[in-house]
């Protein structure tokens, strides 16, 4: 059987690295689904969930929260490099919560301050911590 491998790299190291049937994640173009012998591709991927159907489970899939970075796709090997990935069973939910309303009271300073940088920057820390609490929702 066709099956592609799925390394998830970080400054952390080697976060996931296994078998899969078909692999789907959010390029800031939108979503992509990529099967056994795709043409190979670098897209930028979002913060957003990696979905990965493993093929040693008929059911099982993995989910991946991956704070933006790339994703490289040749010869059945699909590399996601970014500054930070965490598996579902490895999100610290309370932490992502309180990442969550840290962010929130940032964007209201920053917008009571019109401080567009700030705004900015609060407004990504806002989607990590989102992105984080749905990805450990799939526990
Ligand atoms: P925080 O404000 O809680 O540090 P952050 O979004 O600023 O969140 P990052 O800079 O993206 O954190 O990540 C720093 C390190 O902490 C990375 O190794 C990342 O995987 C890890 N990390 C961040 N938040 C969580 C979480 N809620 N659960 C598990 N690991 C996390």
């Amino acid at each position: 059987m066709d099956c592609l491998t799925v390394n998830v790299v970080t400054p952390n190291g080697l976060v996931y690295d296994h078998r899969a049937t078909i692999v789907v994640a959010k390029t800031t173009d939108g979503e992509i689904g990529i099967l056994p012998k795709h043409a190979p591709i670098i897209v930028p991927l979002a913060i957003d969930e990696v979905r990965v159907k493993r093929t040693d489970s008929d059911t099982h899939v993995d989910w991946i929260a991956v704070n933006g970075g790339i994703m490289e796709v040749r010869d059945d090997v699909i590399s996601i490099i970014a500054d930070s990935a965490e598996r579902e069973r490895d999100i610290d939910v309370s932490r992502a919560e309180r990442a969550k309303q840290r962010a929130e009271r940032m964007i209201q300073e920053a917008k009571e301050n019109a401080n567009t940088d700030e705004l900015r920057r609060a407004t990504v820390a806002l989607h990590r911590a989102i992105n984080r609490i749905n990805v450990s929702k799939h526990t």
